[in-house]
């Protein structure tokens, strides 16, 4: 068995990957494949309204906010946000707490003007800023919740006067928070959620439409609405991959529930970097991811020997993204935590053999 600590895309369900491959030979005993039936078939069209109908679910969102599935990555939303939300005398507020979050702000700053309320950057992201102030007058507010690259998270989601935009893509559907207290919430799926190739999108529509700027077609938040996330040809696949993930979420128990196995995945890992003489986490403990752990060795040149210890392991993904270095292990709502114990373990049988 392999223990997969991907960053993204990254692990999935045994299940969820068993009955996409099916689906993809014959969906549904139909002698055809997913992949070759209309999207407006009643077909698919069931697949696209549970997809929807399990978000609301599964966030507990009030009726008023929209559902859609759209197409591209976390980093198109970049974009869309501000096109759909920001005018070009207007300012929004960005907090920067690291490579998404400035790359949000940098497309922001292409349809209006921007405002970095707060950032980590002199402590190289290693903490979540606390004290900062949001003008009442910024258009949005945008967040990126969990800091896939440096391993931090907004434990508590800051209250403000003003809509607030959350990046969500590594950390959706991993803990309860207050979904409705976001006006948008968008999410690449390729992180907890399905394939690569679609993006979740949560709005309030009372926020859109406030603009004065022509929006082409596609990327008008309102259309999609209108059309039912069924503007053009979604993603078909990655919807359906999407929903499968979300039936196995919801038969787990749903959000809380796996909130709580990741809780107990990240306590055991986080436990044994504190402990273990070998290694140090690299965020401050009060704002440690509980998706991306991240931490490096206190002699740097034992990186290597540990990153192929745990190769004989069957251990892949956790090698740190290249900005950080060290290690970085995702823990994604599929990991199970017998995959915890074995990098525990092989830390532990490392520290044995080298100190
Ligand atoms: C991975 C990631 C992105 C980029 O996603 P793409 O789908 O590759 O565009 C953006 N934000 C966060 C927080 C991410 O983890």
């Amino acid at each position: 068995m392999v223990h997969n600590f991907n960053a993204g895309p990254s692990i999935l369900p045994k299940e969820v990957f068993q009955q996409a491959s099916e689906a993809v030979l014959n969906y549904q005993n139909s002698g055809l494949s997913i992949l070759e039936i209309g999207h407006r078939t009643s077909t698919f069209q069931a697949v696209m309204d549970e997809a929807r109908a399990l978000v609301k679910e599964l966030m507990q969102l009030n009726d008023d906010r929209e559902v859609l599935f759209l197409h591209g990555g976390a980093s198109t939303q970049f974009m869309q946000v501000p096109m759909n939300l920001l005018d070009d005398k207007e300012t929004a507020a960005y907090a920067d707490t690291g490579v998404w979050g400035i790359k949000a702000i940098k497309e922001a700053k292409l349809f209006g003007k921007v405002e970095v309320v707060c950032t980590g950057k002199e402590s190289n992201y290693t903490i979540i800023p606390k004290d900062f102030a949001v003008p009442n007058d910024s258009k949005y507010f945008h967040i990126t919740t969990n800091n896939t690259i440096y391993g931090s998270q907004w434990q508590k989601i800051p209250k403000t006067s003003v809509p607030l935009v959350g990046d969500m893509s590594s950390d959706i559907f991993s803990r309860v928070i207050d979904f409705n207290s976001f006006d948008l919430i968008y999410a690449g799926a390729q992180k907890n959620m399905g394939p690569a190739g679609v993006n979740l999108l949560v709005v309030n529509p009372a926020i859109l439409g406030k603009i004065k700027r022509a929006i082409p077609t596609i990327m008008d938040y309102r259309n999609h609405i209108k059309e039912g996330s069924m503007l053009n040809t979604p993603p078909v696949f990655a919807v359906y991959v999407c929903m499968l993930t979300l039936r196995w979420l919801k038969a787990l128990g749903g959000v809380a529930a796996v909130e709580k196995l990741n809780d107990a995945k990240a306590a055991l890992l986080y436990q044994e970097i504190d402990d273990n003489p070998l290694f140090t986490g690299t965020v401050t403990k009060e704002d440690r991811s509980k998706m991306n752990v991240c931490f490096v060795m206190n002699n740097p040149a034992q990186e290597e020997a540990f990153l192929s210890f745990t190769k004989q392991k069957n251990i892949v993904g956790i090698k740190g993204h290249r900005l950080v270095g060290g290690f970085r292990a995702s823990l994604y709502n599929a990991l199970p935590i017998s995959s915890v114990e074995v990098l525990v373990q092989a830390m532990k049988e490392f520290a044995a053999q080298n100190s």
